[in-house]
């Protein structure tokens, strides 16, 4: 595993919760660099490499959790959590929970609170890698919630991943990440339909992906221009593709006359044509981010009533 990062710490004890592919690597990671690791997975045997290479085996969750005085847990969704640290709660106390596991916003903002009715410094991280990227810059992990907590252990979380504090609001890291996800998933749908459109003629996948990755990396250059208008707010300033002109009929129709199923570009088409009958035809392609966007206003309010 690359060690492009510092590599000498503190070698304060951390305690892994979790030992999935994710888990695993975060504390194979940790234990690289020379850090004290104590590691507890719900299933047994899944220690056994960790074990090997220095870690101490936690039997139960509550031996883990009272090993170390910061905690990092990577299970597999929020409710796997709480349904292990519940019972040691009491363990917990006054020590520092960083939690890897993917959540939504409200989830981890959730998790935030319950962690602060039970006097436990909590941590949001959202994790934009795989596991074999742990360890190498191009692994990026978000975090959010009390500067303080990040600040403190910077130095352990830069030895993962690329890291990134986005705030203090808990959520705001899960929601970073499942945002980038989104338009990751939604690029692939892209490809995907686009592989099936050219394979009802018998156009290899391979080759289309030959063919479509030059373009579609180039056309990812048009990000900034996009944002550019989306802050500006303005879909009428000169140069930009009209909504008119993106309508994406024709794209539909052949792949209807294909036999493809053109969902996924239906749902766009949607956000389009309510942007043309709202009256703003000639205004720019980006507009249709004004079809999805938040109110931000009332979700604000919401959020603090
Ligand atoms: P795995 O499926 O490999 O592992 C899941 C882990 O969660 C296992 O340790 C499993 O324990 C544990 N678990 C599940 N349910 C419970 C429960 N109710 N109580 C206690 N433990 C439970 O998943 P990953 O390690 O890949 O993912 C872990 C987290 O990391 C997820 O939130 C995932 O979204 C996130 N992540 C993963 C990425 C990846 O590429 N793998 C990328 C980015 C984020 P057991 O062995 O007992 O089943």
């Amino acid at each position: 595993m690359t060690t492009h990062f510092a590599t000498s710490y503190p070698r304060t004890g951390v305690t892994v919760l979790g030992l999935g592919a994710m888990g695993s690597a975060l504390a194979a990671r940790l234990l690289d660099i020379g850090y004290d690791v104590t590691v507890w997975n719900r299933t047994p045997g899944r220690d056994t490499v960790l074990v090997e290479s220095g870690a101490h085996p936690a039997e139960t969750v509550a031996d883990a959790a009272g090993a170390n005085p910061l905690i990092v847990v990577c299970l597999l969704r929020a409710t796997s959590v709480y349904e292990t640290l519940t019972p040691v709660v009491e363990q917990l106390r006054g020590r520092t929970l960083i939690n890897l596991t993917t959540t939504t916003p409200n989830e981890a903002r959730a998790l935030a609170d319950w962690a602060d009715r039970h006097g436990i410094a909590y941590l949001t991280g959202a994790i934009l890698a795989v596991p074999d990227m742990i360890g190498t810059p191009a692994a990026q992990i978000f975090y959010s919630g009390p500067q303080p907590i990040y600040e403190q252990h910077h130095e352990l979380l830069d030895t993962w991943a690329t890291s990134t504090y986005d705030g203090a609001d808990p959520g705001m890291a899960s929601l970073v990440d499942l945002a980038m996800l989104s338009g990751m998933y939604q690029m692939f749908a892209g490809f995907f339909h686009g592989a099936a459109m050219v394979g009802s003629e018998g156009m290899t996948a391979e080759e289309f992906a030959r063919r479509a990755t030059p373009f579609l990396r180039a056309m990812t250059s048009g990000f900034r221009e996009y944002a550019a208008v989306i802050d500006a707010g303005d879909y009428t300033a000169p140069g930009q593709q009209s909504l008119e002109f993106s309508d994406l009929g024709h794209i539909v129709s052949a792949s209807e006359e294909q036999c493809v199923d053109p969902a996924t570009l239906v749902a766009l088409q949607g956000l389009i044509t309510r942007e043309i009958a709202a009256g703003h035809g000639s205004e720019g392609f980006a507009r249709v981010f004004e079809s999805m966007r938040a109110d931000t206003g009332d979700r604000t309010a919401e959020r603090i009533a």
